[in-house]
């Protein structure tokens, strides 16, 4: 498995402005900058994407994307969503308002669609290409989710922005190979009352996360707000634990 975080520039950095995941070429997961900062080819070349959650730095890029790469000959792009984020998505961005209703317009028979929504459910695991992928419900302030990604052995965990949570470890804990953890940390801890509101992390509370999963897993931090990036790198390198690190865009991680 290949992942890289898809940054909001060309150059590696901590910060990113909103979030995507490349999974071995063909595989997104979320797409809040493959529109915008992915080279052309390489977004031709993907054709599934695994949606978190609707928020905008998750979505914002999809229209985008989808305008980018279309092809009459090209099959649609698969959005695999849970329901009420397909939903969401229907009513608030494909809506004929902010966007075309492509759905709407896919469905008339001298077009070819450009893209189609396939729900999961959660912990009811689907094969993507090569890649089995479970999805896996996380807290934040509309409904999220992670997946868990596994491929010959290999295994990693894409978590979606979440608080402190319960079953996404009781699973960690359960897979055979898991060896990395992307997790969000959104804020430093002196903005711990709003990462509680939020439901997000800090560099403090991802630590009692991380706790909770035994074993030999890196926790790969990520979803840095710009604004606090800095600070939250400071203070996750200050907890010492070498097998927390800090995500550095635009840079392959290799699972195996
Ligand atoms: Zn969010
Ligand atoms: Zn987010």
């Amino acid at each position: 498995l290949k992942i890289k975080l898809v940054g909001s520039v060309g150059e590696p950095q901590l910060s990113q402005f909103a979030t995507s995941f490349l999974i071995d070429d063909e595989l997104a997961v979320d797409a809040g900058t493959l529109g915008f900062a992915l080279p052309l080819p390489q977004q031709a070349r993907i054709r599934d994407i695994l949606v978190t959650h609707a928020h905008l730095d998750h979505v914002c890029s999809l229209p985008i994307m989808i305008d980018n790469v279309f092809d009459a000959e090209r099959e649609p792009l698969r959005v695999h969503a849970h329901p009420e984020t397909a939903k969401v998505l229907r009513e608030h961005l494909f809506n004929d308002r902010i966007w075309p209703d492509l759905i709407r317009i896919g469905e008339s028979d001298d077009v070819q669609p450009m893209l189609e929504f396939r729900p999961f459910e959660k912990e009811r695991p689907f094969w993507v290409g090569g890649i089995q992928v479970t999805a896996i419900a996380v807290p934040h302030t509309v409904r999220c989710f992670s997946f868990l990604l596994e491929k010959d052995g290999a295994a990693a965990l894409v978590v979606g922005d979440t608080g402190p949570t319960r079953r996404i470890w009781e699973i960690a804990a359960k897979t055979p190979g898991l060896s990395h953890v992307f997790v969000e940390a959104s804020f430093p801890d002196e903005q711990a009352d709003l990462a509680k509101l939020t439901k997000h992390l800090t560099p403090s509370t991802l630590q009692a996360e991380k706790a909770k999963v035994p074993g030999d897993v890196t926790f790969v931090a990520y979803h840095l707000k710009p604004r606090y990036a800095a600070r939250v790198g400071e203070e996750l390198e200050a907890l010492g634990d070498p097998q927390i690190v800090v995500a550095r865009s635009n840079e392959e991680y290799r699972i195996t």
